[in-house]
């Protein structure tokens, strides 16, 4: 395995309950002993307070903003209002200070060590449980590069993405994904969907304690659960009865790691946190 600098992890937010997530995750990776690099991706819509906090914990904390960039293949995505935080995404590919990384929707929980997807190619992701012929676009490896970058966002202008978001995008882009190289098929426990809809509930049960990085794709993110600060519990809501420990597990790492060092203006401008600061 290579020196640390080379390989980050990163991820994208592009407001500030986005923000608590990518606090969580960068703790829960931390937690997990990574030797890597940490890097975020954050909008002119995230505020300076949750930057400063994202500073605290990531490596890098890299502005994004569609209107300020100059290069052709921007410009032509202007005129594609609809895929916005699709693009957004696609500015990882630009983080060329680093030679391979790993991408990681902030709506995730690294629960063990992962450092060993950095052994895998571009394009490296786990199957969608809705359709396992695409991949999950919450969990990749990839390789930056702005040739990458401009050719995937060109791809973009000229074919839009087939369920208006990242996903559809990346897996027509990354077209042979299904069948080229079983070896870029990551294992399902690299991006576990948590939503029970989503859920094979046996196999949950039975493959557990595999789980590498548990994905809160859907609706109901673990921000948005009530949270109760005196018992410390988290009011796990049916959905995601079979992964109470997991969603308590968010939330432990919210109260040791994230929530003392939030000021009382960014609780408030978060929809849900209401349990108040006591330092
Ligand atoms: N995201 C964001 N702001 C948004 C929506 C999405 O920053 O308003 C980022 C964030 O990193 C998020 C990722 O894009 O994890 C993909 O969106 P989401 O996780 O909500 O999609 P899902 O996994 O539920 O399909
Ligand atoms: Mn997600």
């Amino acid at each position: 395995m290579r020196s640390t600098e080379e390989f980050a992890w990163v991820t994208l937010t592009t407001n500030d309950n986005y923000g608590l997530g990518a606090l969580v995750l960068a703790h829960s990776l931390k937690r997990a002993g990574t030797a890597h690099q940490l890097a975020v991706l954050v909008t002119p819509t995230v505020s300076e307070a949750m930057r400063d906090r994202l500073k605290d914990v990531y490596n890098v904390v890299q502005e994004v903003n569609v209107l300020d960039s100059q290069d052709a293949a921007n410009l032509a995505l202007l005129a594609r209002p609809e895929l916005g935080v699709t693009f957004t995404k696609l500015h990882c590919w630009r983080l060329v200070q680093f030679e391979k990384c790993v991408f990681l929707d902030a709506d995730t929980l690294v629960l063990k060590n992962c450092d060993e997807l950095f052994e895998r190619e571009e394009l490296s992701a786990a199957p969608d449980v809705s359709w396992p012929d695409c991949f999950n676009s919450g969990v990749f490896v990839f390789t930056p590069s702005v040739d990458t970058f401009t050719k995937i966002t060109e791809f973009a202008v000229q074919n839009g993405s087939f369920d208006g978001g990242d996903q559809g995008l990346l897996n027509q882009y990354f077209g042979d994904w299904a069948t080229a190289d079983i070896k870029k098929h990551l294992p399902f426990v690299y991006n576990v969907t948590a939503y029970a809809s989503y859920c094979y509930l046996p196999a949950f049960k039975q493959f557990r304690d595999m789980i590498k990085i548990l994905h809160f794709a859907g609706k109901l993110k673990p921000w948005l659960i009530q949270f109760n600060s005196q018992t410390k519990t988290a009011a796990t809501p049916n959905e995601y009865a079979h992964a109470q420990d997991l969603i308590q597990h968010w939330w432990t790492i919210f109260c040791d790691n994230v929530h003392q060092s939030l000021t009382d203006n960014m609780i408030t401008i978060t929809i849900t946190i209401t349990i108040p600061i006591t330092r």
